[in-house]
């Protein structure tokens, strides 16, 4: 493994990319940022002096300078493939967030890409694979100790959403994650997906079916539940259960603490999403670092990218149409093995 510091360019400085800056810049080892490009000139200068490197004019510059070993791409979904395809063409490894491109098509460009260039060189941002109450969960089912998965429950809660937020968008931003994490616990692809809208908060916009519950079945025939509820107004809140043939596993609690006074006990819970897995996202920036320096790829890959845009399409259909959608299942290329 190298010992060199990895130089980071960064490309989307909005909500998580500054996070992931400072990130990058402060909370973990073995990496610096060295270059930025966002849209927003004036915010991009401002974080650039903060960690000490250069906004450039273009995310192509940012991609081809010779100070930028590695680049995340935190800028919104429409462009992620595009500048994923020109980072597989510089040869650089490249962190995405998700999703991995918001259409199929997109995503399998990416792939041919990819192995064309004959390297692993992308991540996925689906940072719950590096969730401490999660990887819990995947090691109880895979060490046996509940039998075998026969049901998932997930709740995903947030507080609330803009008004631009819509059905779909639960689907593809939020619901996203369910899908990931679902493939990676149970080790098999979803393969029907279903959408049920029923009695709405009086909170959301009025074009905005909230909550929604969405049922997904596995290959082996697991029922996925997951509940999405983005205007839930108390607090966010993420659940996941296995129900297995000798037992269950869950997440733990993700109370922040408490507070008992007058014969009350008051616990605190994650406001929003930076909260709750402001730790998964380290643990994902580090082993990302530390798959570059050891040169061998880590986390989610291409193939859990277009799997994961897959199954939400699927997922936006059945909300439109209000039908069980089936999803086919591709074979993964040994490129991903
Ligand atoms: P955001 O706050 O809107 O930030 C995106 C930034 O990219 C904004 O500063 C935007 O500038 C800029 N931008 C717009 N067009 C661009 C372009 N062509 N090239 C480069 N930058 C451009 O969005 P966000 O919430 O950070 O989300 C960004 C991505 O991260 C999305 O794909 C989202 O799904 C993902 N995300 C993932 C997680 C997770 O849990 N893994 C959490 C949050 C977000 P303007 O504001 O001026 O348009």
């Amino acid at each position: 493994m190298t010992t060199e510091l990895v130089r980071v360019g960064i490309i989307g400085c909005g909500n998580i990319g500054a996070d992931h800056i400072d990130r990058v810049a402060n909370q973990i080892s073995g990496a610096r940022v060295t270059a930025l490009f966002d849209v927003a000139t004036d915010r991009v200068k401002e974080l650039a002096a903060q960690v000490g490197a250069v906004a450039l004019p273009t995310a192509s510059e940012v991609i081809n300078s010779p100070d930028v070993d590695a680049i995340i791409i935190a800028s919104p979904g429409e462009y992620h493939a595009a500048l994923t395809l020109e980072c597989i063409a510089a040869g650089k490894p490249v962190m995405c967030e998700k999703p991995l491109a918001p259409t199929v098509e997109e995503c399998e460009a990416v792939l041919a890409a990819e192995q064309a260039a004959g390297r692993r060189l992308v991540q996925v941002g689906f940072m719950r694979r590096n969730d401490v109450g999660y990887r819990h969960m995947k090691d109880n089912l895979t060490a046996g100790n509940i039998g075998e998965a026969l049901i998932l429950h997930c709740e995903h809660r947030n507080p609330d959403v803009p008004d631009s937020f819509t059905s779909e968008m639960s689907m593809t931003d939020s619901v996203i994650h369910e899908i990931d994490t679902a493939r990676w616990l149970l080790g098999e692809e979803i393969v029907r997906v279903r959408v049920i809208a029923g009695k709405q908060t009086p909170n959301a916009a009025s074009h905005l079916n909230d909550p929604q519950l969405v049922i997904m079945e596995s290959q082996s025939g697991v029922i996925i539940s997951v509940e999405v509820f983005v205007n839930a107004k108390y607090g966010y809140d993420v659940r996941c259960e296995i129900v297995g043939s000798n037992g269950v596993t869950s997440l733990g609690t993700q109370d922040l603490g408490q507070f008992v006074s007058d014969t009350r006990r008051t616990v605190t819970m994650p406001a929003n999403w930076r909260v709750r897995f402001g730790d998964a996202y380290r643990a994902e920036i580090q082993d990302w670092i530390n798959g570059i320096k050891a040169g061998e790829p880590r986390g989610a890959n291409s193939f859990d990218g277009l799997a994961a845009t897959l199954v939400a399409q699927a997922a936006v259909r059945a909300v439109k149409s209000g039908e069980t959608v089936e999803v086919p299942v591709l074979e993964k290329p040994a490129f991903y093995a």
